[in-house]
């Protein structure tokens, strides 16, 4: 028997037992534990473990956790008078479940009237054999947060000084790129949460928990600033080990992530506005022009106090539980990101701590929760950092929603605008512009804001052309006025004439043209102009991605990066969980090819469940298949996983980071001994990825046993320029157009010509129209961009003929630097427009 920690099975409030409203349970009759008054409707596994029993009414469940303790649930009180009306269940007698399987679904809304109370104790029933160690009450709880440490009787005796408390501290650098901000500060506290230990992260004399995005969020922590990390509790060790982990991973933030493998070329000089226009920040291109429309907005009026706390209680969880339900179902849909962000944020614990607070004092749940919000954007705000000052709005719209609720109003309410409005505000919140009719409105101009908020993401997300902090001068424009918005400059013509509306009309004509003819043929195979067919395919790291990449005309998947699905696990996916996530991606892509990637851990990608030793040059280290090679089993129970994807056939397999023949080998091995376990007779291709100076330069000795070869640009500039990608410093010199790169990926095509194997781009050349003309002439037949550049790689496909596409590459080839390949390839594509 061993000591485990129980998750929470419900989103909602967790509470001493003794608040429970029945003796039976308040007094501890049926066993031990903590309650949960729920705010979701399904009740989840706390732990892995086998089902003893179902109630025939539906509403109670005992589990066998692994470890041997014994947990009873029961969702409300004198819930089985329902006779299991409401109640749905998932599971039966004897079935084996893992932490977060749903267990029983309930109609929340529907028990409300009818129970007792909806209020569910957790209990360990088994108390001969253990006790409980610690729990976690008095809080917002979420599915799968850490609830209650269990421990077996013997270990308690022994270990009692350690379950008092042990202490552990590290101090570190924050790699992230934009330092803590709202996401990193979700993650962080989503790790935080899954232990008992009380985490804290300071930052010079300030210090938060670690299980709060807000009061991360309010340290205003920047990237290379050095902070403290603390964790205190019986996991105390596991904790710092899992935060520091996390932390020193980046995120996929870290400044290396965020060097760009190609940038971009230098903007050109604009010239000064002309006088009159008025000046801002572009938060997303494009050009508009449009109607002059203000929303102000209007304070709304909420009363302040309320002489019923328990009935301001009900209605605030009601609004927060409705809103915590609507950003969820967002945050699967297209603007997912930012009702991430936003459904973190309401479930912070400290938020609810000061709401609660409020109320307490006798305040309406509109003004606690107003209060606590405005305070939150103060905080912000002082943070003296203009990206954190700009999360301000995201309080402010987390107020606005729940506020609207709470009045019993949609809190997505479609602004009535006119046709062809340019909406200015002084600022807008996130779920304004989520709002906002695409077919009335042309753009929007701010007084306030930032061009990395989330008002900026979401406009560039809809191309939506939007200027912000353009200040107080934007009050010159009034209602009504025909205005161009010329994003792009960064800039608004307040009384155009005529000539220039029309030139601007012609503009924004030509590049709706562009734009749509590219998105309509998208769903079209692409071909050059001389017919020859070229693969677009798409580069995936989730299932969200794949449904992106079809919407975008995707031809099939040519890299999915498996390791982006399993950056949350902190223990290694085991075969079944690989296969259901691979399965899940093959079937959104419906039966187009998906090139699955073995796990390239290590270098710029640590993986949380695999802890490497530290090494000097990580790039030139352990990582890529070096790391499969060295843990078989690991490998072993990624191609189980894979080859378990049906159809058979879909998941083709590509090894990364391979220098020799022999790795190939080795993988082949073992490929074909998991065919072998598992009675597959079909050969399943088996490509390379090129990002090896030696892969590219023995091309045709690897060819005669590869299937296919695929061009990771990305590492192979970094290997061949000596540039580590992930050095901003040398980030400008980093071009995969330079000549030496490209002689590379001519001579890798020529290599795999000998055996009659295609070669594709999978790095980030493949995303750059600019690149696709001279990859083609160097003999690329496949091309994988990231998923919304599909349409534009294919319209630069259609532009061209293999013929002028070889001359061209001819003429790279000689050049000696790739800003000469890019003026080059920039001259090539003006003569075709
Ligand atoms: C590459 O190196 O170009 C590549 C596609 O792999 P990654 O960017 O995942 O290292
Ligand atoms: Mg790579």
């Amino acid at each position: 028997m061993t000591s485990l920690i129980l998750s929470s099975p419900l989103r909602g409030f967790a509470l001493a037992l003794d608040e429970v409203p029945d003796p039976v349970f308040a007094q501890k009759m049926l066993g031990d534990g903590v309650a949960v008054d729920p705010t979701g409707d399904c009740l989840h596994a706390p732990c892995d473990g086998t089902v003893i029993s179902v109630h025939a009414s539906r509403h109670a469940v005992t589990l066998r956790a692994d470890e041997g303790a014994e947990i009873l649930m029961h969702i409300g009180i004198d819930t089985v008078a329902l006779g299991g009306a409401g109640f749905r269940t998932h599971v039966s007698e004897g079935q084996r479940v893992l932490r977060g399987d749903p267990l029983v679904s309930f109609d929340l809304d529907a028990l409300l009237p009818q129970a007792r109370a909806v209020v569910t104790p957790i209990l360990l029933t088994n108390p001969e054999q253990f006790r409980i160690a610690r729990r976690e009450t008095g809080k917002a709880v979420g599915v799968g947060e850490a609830l209650f440490f269990v421990e077996p009787l013997e270990a308690a005796v022994a270990g009692a000084a350690l379950a008092q408390g042990e202490v552990c501290s590290v101090d570190l650098l924050v790699p992230m790129i934009h330092g803590i901000h709202a996401r990193p500060a979700a993650r962080i506290a989503e790790c935080a949460r899954g232990f008992i230990a009380e985490a804290t992260l300071a930052k010079g004399d300030k210090t938060g928990s670690a299980r709060s995005p807000v009061a991360l969020l309010a340290l205003g922590v920047r990237c290379q600033d050095e902070i403290t990390l603390r964790t205190e509790g019986p996991d105390a060790p596991e904790a710092l080990r899992a935060l520091v982990e996390l932390i020193s991973s980046g995120m996929g933030e870290s400044a290396e992530a965020a060097a760009p493998a190609q940038p971009a070329p230098p903007a050109p000089e604009l010239p000064a506005l002309p006088a009159g226009w008025l000046g801002g920040v572009t938060a997303a291109p494009g050009l508009a022009i449009g109607k002059v429309r203000w929303l102000r907005h209007v304070e709304r009026e909420i009363p302040t106090y309320s002489d019923d706390p328990v009935k301001e209680v009900q209605r605030l969880n009601a609004a927060l539980a409705d809103l915590g339900q609507r950003l969820a179902d967002r945050a699967q849909g297209e603007h997912g990101s930012v009702a991430q962000a936003h459904l973190a944020l309401l479930e912070d614990p400290e938020l609810r701590v000061a709401t609660d607070r409020g109320l307490a004092q006798g305040h309406s749940a509109d003004f606690a929760w107003r209060s606590a919000m405005r305070a939150q954007a103060d905080v912000m705000r002082a943070t003296g950092d203009r990206r954190l000052a700009e999360r301000a709005d995201d309080f402010l719209d987390l107020e606005r929603q729940v506020l609207a609720l709470l009045a019993g109003e949609e809190p997505e309410a479609r602004l009535d605008l006119p046709e062809d409005t340019l909406l200015l505000a002084e600022d807008l919140l996130p779920s304004h512009v989520m709002a906002l009719d695409l077919a009335k409105v042309r753009g929007f101009a701010t007084m306030r804001g930032g061009p990395t908020s989330h008002v900026a993401i979401l406009a560039g997300g809809m191309n939506l052309p939007a200027l912000v902090a353009l200040g107080d001068n934007l009050r010159a424009l009034e209602d009504g006025a025909l205005v161009i918005l010329d994003a792009g400059r960064g800039a608004i013509n307040p009384a155009p004439d005529e000539a220039a509306l029309t030139q601007a009309r012609d503009t924004i004509a030509a590049e709706a043209t562009r734009r749509a003819a590219a998105l309509a043929a998208a769903g079209e195979l692409a071909r050059t102009a001389c017919g020859t067919r070229i693969e677009a395919f798409a580069n995936l790291g989730s299932a969200q991605d794949a449904q992106v990449a079809m919407a975008h005309g995707a031809e099939g998947s040519g890299l999915l990066r498996t390791e982006f699905l399993f950056l949350e696990s902190a223990t290694a996916p085991d075969e079944d969980q690989q296969a259901a996530q691979y399965q899940a991606i093959a079937d959104a892509m419906q039966g187009r090819p998906v090139i699955v990637r073995l796990m390239d851990i290590g270098g710029d990608k640590p993986a949380p469940f695999l802890p490497m030793a530290p090494e000097e040059n990580p790039a030139l280290g352990l990582r890529g298949i070096r790391v499969g090679l060295d843990r078989p089993d690991l490998l072993r129970s990624q191609l189980r996983g894979i080859l378990k994807v049906q159809p058979l056939g879909q998941c083709r397999i590509m090894v990364p980071m391979v220098a020799s023949l022999a790795e190939l080998r080795a993988v082949r091995g073992a490929l074909d001994a998991a065919r072998a376990e598992m009675g597959i007779t079909e050969t399943i291709p088996l490509g390379i990825m090129v990002e090896t100076p030696a892969a590219a330069v023995t091309a045709d000795l690897l060819a005669a046993e590869a299937d296919f070869l695929s061009v990771g640009s990305n590492d192979l500039t970094q290997y061949v320029l000596a540039m580590d990608r992930g050095n901003p410093a040398v980030a400008p010199g980093i071009d995969g157009l330079h000549p030496a790169i490209l002689r590379l990926i001519g001579q890798t095509c020529q290599g795999a010509a000998q055996h009659n194997r295609w070669v594709g781009v999978c790095g980030g050349l493949a995303s750059d129209p600019l690149a696709v003309p001279i990859l083609l002439g160097l003999g690329i037949t496949e091309l994988s961009s990231t998923p919304a550049q599909v349409p534009a790689i294919k319209a630069a496909i259609r532009a061209v003929t293999l013929e002028a596409c070889r001359t061209l590459a001819a003429e790279a080839l000689a050049l000696s630097d790739a800003a000469q390949v890019r003026a080059l390839a920039r001259s090539f594509q003006e003569k075709l427009a």
